[in-house]
């Protein structure tokens, strides 16, 4: 539970020699970017690292170099690392069978941006008041003095950039353009970066996008919307579940449109995704339905069948917005 700086981070890294690096299940371009990222800085430090995260790398992030060398926890040692880092991921659960290792060191930092993190560490370095874990990394690489070359400029941006939906929202301060600055200084090369991250798509989400917006209902007066994607969209279009990323922000781009959700019905339950514009806060009713988040964007998964998962989350969102 112990809450450390910037400077007592850094030292912990410095300290370590083999460290386990993971970040959370359903990776995006934040946690892998981020993940990617510190992987590169400890071994610049000289550190002997492994990277892990219990899903695989989606297609479209797989041109992040050093994606391929991420393994699955599940054959990986427990006892080979004197040090355990998690980045991005806001509670235990987060980082799913990562958790093992996990738990199994000595040493459990936990690096995040998230509100909602619990502090799951035994030393975490949260800050929520930055935008992306990307920033968390930018200020580790500024504070150990290690330089940035153009694959962690690279993986920075596309951390940085994700969580911010491409420079669109989030919280972007004068240090987050400053630390922009410092990745275009290392040798980014931003527009095919930014084409390849958030321009081009996959056939397989178009697909599913169609059918999400076909789905698209308005509730409270057109404050609310809701979008669903069930087995039989995902069956029809061939589409896998990470073909789902950005569906949700559809709904929320909508003249009048304050609250927003998508559910998806996956293997494990149904999984939503919940956005707002501010006043409002949809991480505290994530965290309600066992989840969390983001005040802004946020999500979790329920148990429940799609019809009545999507019931109880419209009621709480209705309800919410009655409130004002
Ligand atoms: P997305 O809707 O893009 O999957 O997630 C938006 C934000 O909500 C992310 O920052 C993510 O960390 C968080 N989030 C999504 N699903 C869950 C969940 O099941 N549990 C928790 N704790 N956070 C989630
Ligand atoms: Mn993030």
């Amino acid at each position: 539970m112990n809450e450390i700086s910037l400077k007592q981070a850094t030292d912990t890294l410095t300290r370590a020699d083999r460290v386990f690096v993971c970040t959370h299940v359903e990776p995006d371009g934040d946690a892998l970017g981020s993940l990617l990222s510190l992987g590169s800085l400890l071994r610049k430090m000289g550190k002997q690292v492994t990277l892990a995260c219990q899903d695989p790398v989606p297609e479209n992030l797989r041109f992040l170099p050093g994606s391929g060398d991420i393994r699955r926890p599940d054959g990986v040692d427990a006892d080979a690392f004197d040090l355990a880092c998690s980045i991005d991921a806001s509670d235990l659960g987060r980082i799913g069978s990562a958790a093992r290792v996990f738990s199994a060191c000595p040493r459990r930092l936990a690096i995040d941006h998230h509100a909602s993190n619990t502090r799951f560490g035994l030393e975490n370095y949260v800050d929520s008041t930055v935008a992306s874990s990307g920033n968390l990394v930018c200020r580790l690489f500024g504070e150990t003095g290690v330089r940035m070359d153009e694959n962690d400029a690279l993986l920075l941006y596309a951390a940085l950039s994700t969580d911010t939906g491409n420079f669109s929202f989030g919280q972007m301060d004068e240090e987050f353009f400053l630390q922009m600055a410092g990745l275009m200084h290392a040798g980014l090369d931003i527009s095919p970066a930014a084409r390849q991250l958030h321009l081009i798509k996959s056939p397989y989400h178009i697909k599913l996008l169609g059918r999400a917006i076909a789905s698209l209902r308005f509730f409270s007066g057109g404050r609310l919307a809701g979008m669903r994607l069930t087995h039989a969209d995902f069956e029809k279009t061939g589409a896998k579940p990470e073909h789902a990323e950005g569906i949700v922000n559809r709904a929320l781009n909508i003249y009048g449109v304050e609250m927003c959700y998508l559910a998806s019905e996956e293997e494990d339950g149904v999984k939503f995704n919940l956005r707002a514009v501010p006043p409002h806060d949809v991480s505290r009713i994530a965290v309600e339905f066992g989840g969390g988040g983001h005040l802004l964007a946020s999500g979790f998964t329920s148990r429940k069948p799609l019809n009545d998962a999507v019931r109880a989350l419209r009621a709480r969102m209705e309800a919410e917005l009655g409130r004002e």
